[in-house]
């Protein structure tokens, strides 16, 4: 089932996207090479309890895994998703990193990721972070109501395989709020006017994951990397659906 938020939810979902669009800011900082991704977790852990939220990913199951140990996920170069914070990953000149967070602020939850730069990359490296960051942003201007979610899919889709990558296989968005995934399901990949429709009030996050090489996945654990050891980006934001254009929920709002 697909809820429909009410405006004072809403009005939380906003501030608990704040927060997290405050605090990847703050990464955006702390990200360089030497550092590791652990002190990025620490830090992400307790600005967000400082905010008065939970770090919604920390503790967080799925059948056969156990719990997320860990505020964010950290993806470095080819890891897609679900990347765990170790004091062993220590970022270097020229890596990617992805960084996803979410939170429960007051009950609701909101969702984001984005990739970085560590120093200067490779042109590669750039070309990919700037696509899969369009390709998001394509899929938040098809999400409208009255559009179907497949629009959104394909909207995300046409643009990444006509900028010559892959949308990694079987990776999603999902409806988000008052559960961190809720639904619908929001795939990568999709055929316009296919699946559930859109409505006004719905919460939702869409999270393009693009590979340079291939759109197959590896699997160990939590984390997720591509087949051939391509580079991988990430994407995301918490949107209310309505409308007109998407409000993006996950962003600093000017404060
Ligand atoms: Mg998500």
């Amino acid at each position: 089932m697909i809820l429909i938020k009410s405006p004072s939810q809403i009005e939380k979902m906003r501030a608990a996207g704040r927060v997290l669009a405050l605090l990847l800011d703050e990464l955006e900082a702390m990200i360089a090479p030497g550092i590791s991704t652990h002190e990025l977790d620490v830090f992400a852990d307790s600005f967000i309890r400082k905010h008065g939220g939970r770090a919604a990913f920390k503790g967080y199951t799925v059948p056969g895994l156990p719990p997320f140990p860990a505020a964010i996920c950290t993806s470095v170069n080819d890891g897609i998703v679900h990347g765990i914070p170790s004091r062993k990953t220590i970022l270097a000149e020229g890596d990617i990193i992805g960084v996803d967070v979410g939170i429960e602020l007051d009950g609701l939850y909101s969702d984001t990721a984005r990739t970085y730069k560590v120093g200067q990359v490779s042109e590669a490296a750039s070309k990919l972070l700037d696509v899969t960051d369009q390709a998001l942003y394509l899929g938040i201007n098809a999400a409208r109501a009255g559009n179907r979610v497949g629009d959104i899919s394909h909207a995300i889709e046409s643009f990444v395989r006509a900028s010559g990558y892959y949308c990694a296989d079987d990776l999603t968005g999902h409806g988000v709020g008052l559960a961190l995934h809720e639904d619908p399901m929001v795939p990568n990949v999709g055929m316009p006017g296919r699946g559930p429709r859109l409505k006004e009030g719905m919460t939702i996050a869409i999270e393009p994951m693009v590979n340079i090489g291939t759109n197959r996945v590896i699997e160990k654990g939590w984390e997720f990397f591509t087949a051939d050891q391509s580079l991988s980006a990430h994407f995301e934001h918490s949107i209310l659906i309505t409308a007109n254009e998407a409000e993006i929920l996950s962003c600093a709002g000017g404060i």
